[in-house]
C-alpha cells in the first residue's frame, strides 16, 4: 500500500487552516517526508504518524515555509528515540548539509545546547531509560546530503529522481522529486513556475502534487506569477505531462476562501482532464 499524507498545504502566510508545506509518502513500510514547514512535527503526530518512524526527508528548497520545523523534527525524533531507530537520511539542494550542521553540531549547532543537556543531566537520562533507552545516551546522528538533478536515492522497493524547478534562482536552488513505487509514480513539484524540466519529470505520473498559489489572472495582475504556479498553469503542466491525478497544494489565503476556491477548481477543470484534488491539511489518500 502507498499512502500520501498532506501535513502542510499552505505557504509562508499563516492562516487557521494552512501554514507551510510538508507531506509524508508511506510506501513499502517506509515513511518519507517531503519538506518540513511550520509545525510539521506536530501535524505529523496529528495525522497519526510518529517522528521516529520517518527515516527519510527530502527538501525541495530552503524557504522557511518548507524547512523551518527541521530543527524541531530533528530534536524531537532524536529525543523520542531509544537508540534502536534507523539513522535519518536527509537530502535536498545546496544548504541542506550546512543547515543540518548549524542545527546539531556539538560546537557550532544553534540547538546543540538542548541535546548536550539531555545527554548529560540525570533527569533526562532517567526519562530516556524509562522510555526504553540505555546509557550513555548517544548524540543525534543524521546523514545529510546536498543533491542535484538525477537519481537521488533507491530504497527497498522505491526510488527517487530529482529535476530542477524554477522558483527563486539564483538565491535558492529548487528541486522537484518523482518517487517510483510498486503502486505507481508520484511527483512533488515543490515551488515552481511552469517549466519543461518538471513537466518531463512528471511525464505520465500517476499523481502530481503541484503548488497552486492563487487564481492565475489575479497573480498576473499583481505580478506574482513569476516563480510559481497558479490555477491554470498547474492545470496546463499536469495536462501536458499526462498526469492521471493532480493534487493542488500550497494554496494561498485568497484561493483557500470559498468562492475563489470553487472558481479555481472550475478553471483547472477546463484545462485538465484527469482526477483533481484540492488538498487540505491533515488529509491523506491512497495511491
Ligand atoms: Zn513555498
Amino acid at each position: 500500500m502507498t499512502r500520501v499524507y498532506v501535513l502542510g498545504a499552505g505557504g509562508p502566510r499563516p492562516t487557521a487552516t494552512r501554514f507551510g508545506s510538508s507531506f509524508v509518502l508511506e510506501t513499502g513500510g517506509d515513511q518519507i517526508m517531503i519538506d518540513c514547514g511550520p509545525a510539521t512535527t506536530h501535524k505529523l503526530v496529528k495525522a497519526g504518524l510518529w517522528p521516529t518512524n520517518v527515516d527519510f526527508l527530502f527538501f525541495t528548497h530552503h524557504h522557511f515555509d518548507h524547512d523551518i520545523d527541521y530543527p524541531c523534527f530533528l530534536l524531537c525524533r532524536w529525543d523520542q528515540s531509544i537508540g534502536k531507530e534507523n539513522q535519518l537520511q536527509v537530502y535536498g539542494p545546496k544548504l541542506t548539509e550546512q543547515i543540518t550542521h548549524r542545527i546539531l553540531d556539538v560546537d557550532e549547532g544553534a540547538f546543540a545546547h538542548d541535546w548536550i543537556a539531555r545527554v548529560s543531566h540525570p533527569l533526562s537520562q532517567s526519562v530516556h531509560v524509562n522510555r526504553g533507552g540505555v546509557l550513555p545516551r548517544k548524540p543525534p546522528d543524521v546523514f545529510a546530503k546536498d543533491v542535484g538533478p538525477g537519481k537521488v536515492y533507491s530504497g527497498k522497493n522505491w526510488e527517487v529522481t530529482a529535476a530542477p524547478a524554477e522558483h527563486v534562482e539564483p538565491y535558492l536552488d529548487s528541486l522537484a522529486y518523482r518517487f517510483d513505487t510498486p503502486d505507481g509514480s508520484i511527483v512533488f513539484t515543490g515551488d515552481t513556475q511552469p517549466c519543461d524540466s518538471v513537466k518531463a519529470l512528471a511525464k505520465d505520473a500517476d499523481v502530481m502534487l503541484c503548488m497552486c498559489w492563487d487564481d492565475q489572472e489575479r497573480m498576473g495582475k499583481s505580478e506574482e506569477s513569476l516563480g510559481q504556479c497558479g490555477t491554470t498553469e498547474a492545470a496546463k503542466m499536469a495536462q501536458e505531462a499526462g498526469v492521471k491525478k493532480l493534487v493542488l497544494v500550497h494554496q494561498g489565503p485568497h484561493l483557500s476562501e470559498h468562492g475563489h476556491m470553487e472558481k479555481g477548481i472550475g478553471d483547472v477543470k477546463k484545462l485538465y482532464d484527469g482526477e483533481l484534488l484540492f488538498s487540505h491539511e491533515l488529509m491523506s489518500f491512497e495511491m
